[in-house]
């Protein structure tokens, strides 16, 4: 950016859609400052469970898929990120055959090339030999281990590469004349820019709207226990029906914990990450204190993973997932306004869909008219 010169665009929150949005900006030649309040990657995108995973969902099913595509792209240009060629493979694993023959057929029922097959007792445990006994197991062909943050930090590299500005330690809030917004306030000091896109996490609504009356996205935390286990896992882990809690942003639970699923209870999930496996989680409503969570993390995962049980903790960290009210992220101009985007509430696939949503809000901004698909339309929950 040419000293002096005012951004074409701003750009609030240093996550993963924030980040891949500068980048994309920057690389068509736009000026562009990211504002993140703490440090880049300070929220979800630094601290979550590391796979990049198909979200079974046929409208984000292509952001996915594209995502595996832009990941490649940055992995060729940066040190900081790499993919595998090839899924680790992913499997429901449940004490119950029932349970994992209905996760294997409801896969199956939409999306039938994911090849998912129902494995039990010793064949499971020659195909991963870290599966406890007399387990269950729907095997899928999908899940990329990722560091947590490393996508994150490649793209803020490659923007600034491109020549964006990053700001953190300070948060941004809006500046409006009318309908119109015309930049950011940062530290008292006003960014005008012609454009500004809203990537901050489940803080979106906060800094779209301070008064809270527009709230479609909201934070579920998660606590995530990294165990450094002897001999972790081929595979990534997760328990069968847990899709059931990360749809619980859908139709039938919205927002309401109430009408949601037990977010007493801990779902099991397992990463294995160079260093230590991430080992999961919660869907809380409120801010965890992360150690009070953690014995029972471990205790639920030892009943998949027995080794889990004895292996030395490195730490135990929280973060907060932005979930939207009916479970799919919000990308276009936000309704209402003029010259304000957003791109947020992914919810538990920020990873896995936030690079391609970030290309096409970027798009968006750049005047280049993306097929964004209607059921992402921020103006499906109201204008602001
Ligand atoms: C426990 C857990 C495990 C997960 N595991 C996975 C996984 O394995 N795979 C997957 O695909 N997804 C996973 N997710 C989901 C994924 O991490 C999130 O969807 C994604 O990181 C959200 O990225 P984001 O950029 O939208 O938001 P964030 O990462 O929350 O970034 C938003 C940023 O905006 C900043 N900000 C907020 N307000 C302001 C302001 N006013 N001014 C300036 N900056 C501001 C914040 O400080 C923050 O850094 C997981 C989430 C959790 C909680």
């Amino acid at each position: 950016m040419q000293s002096g010169a005012a951004p074409d665009v701003v750009v609030v929150g240093g996550g993963i859609t924030g980040t891949a949005t500068a980048a994309f900006l920057a690389g068509a030649g736009a000026r562009v400052v990211l504002v993140e309040r703490e440090g880049l990657a300070s929220g979800a995108s630094g601290a979550n469970s590391g796979v990049v995973q198909h979200p079974f969902d046929p409208v984000l099913a292509a952001l996915y898929r594209e995502t595996v595509a832009l990941y490649r792209d940055l992995a060729a240009v940066s040190n900081a990120f790499a993919i595998g060629h090839r899924p680790a493979g992913l499997l429901y694993v449940s004490t119950s055959e029932a349970a994992a023959r209905r996760q294997a057929a409801l896969i199956d029922g939409s999306f039938p090339e994911l090849g998912a097959e129902v494995v039990g007792g010793d064949a499971l445990r020659r195909l991963e030999p870290a599966a406890g006994e007399d387990l269950w197991a729907c095997r899928v062909d999908i899940g990329y281990p990722v560091m947590p943050g490393a996508s994150a930090y490649a793209y803020a590299t490659l923007a600034e590469a491109r020549g964006a500005v990053i700001r953190s330690g300070r948060a941004a809030t809006l500046e409006t004349r009318g309908d119109a917004v015309v930049g950011v306030r940062v530290a008292g000091q006003l960014i005008p820019a012609g454009a500004v896109v809203a990537a901050a996490g489940p803080w979106t609504p906060a800094l779209l709207d301070p008064s809270g009356r527009w709230a479609p996205i909201a934070a579920r935390w998660g606590v995530v226990v990294e165990a450094e286990l002897a001999e972790p896992p081929r595979h990534v882990l997760e328990e069968a029906g847990i899709e059931a809690v990360l749809d619980a942003g859908g139709a039938d639970g919205g927002l309401d914990p109430a009408v949601g699923p037990d977010f007493d209870e801990v779902e099991f999930s397992l990463v294995p990450l160079p260093g230590a496996s991430a080992v999961g989680s919660t869907f809380l409503p409120f801010e965890p204190r992360p150690d009070a969570w953690m014995e029972r993390i471990l205790v639920r995962a030892a009943l998949f993973v027995p080794s889990v049980a004895d292996a030395p903790i490195r730490g135990v960290r929280a973060c907060a997932r932005p979930q939207s009210a009916d479970g799919r992220p919000l990308i276009g101009i936000v309704p209402g306004t003029r010259n304000l985007f957003v791109c947020s509430g992914h919810g538990p696939w920020g990873i896995s869909t936030g690079p391609a949503s970030a290309r096409l809000v970027a798009d968006l901004v750049l005047g280049r008219a993306p097929s964004i698909p209607a059921e992402l339309d921020p103006a499906r929950f109201g204008a602001l």
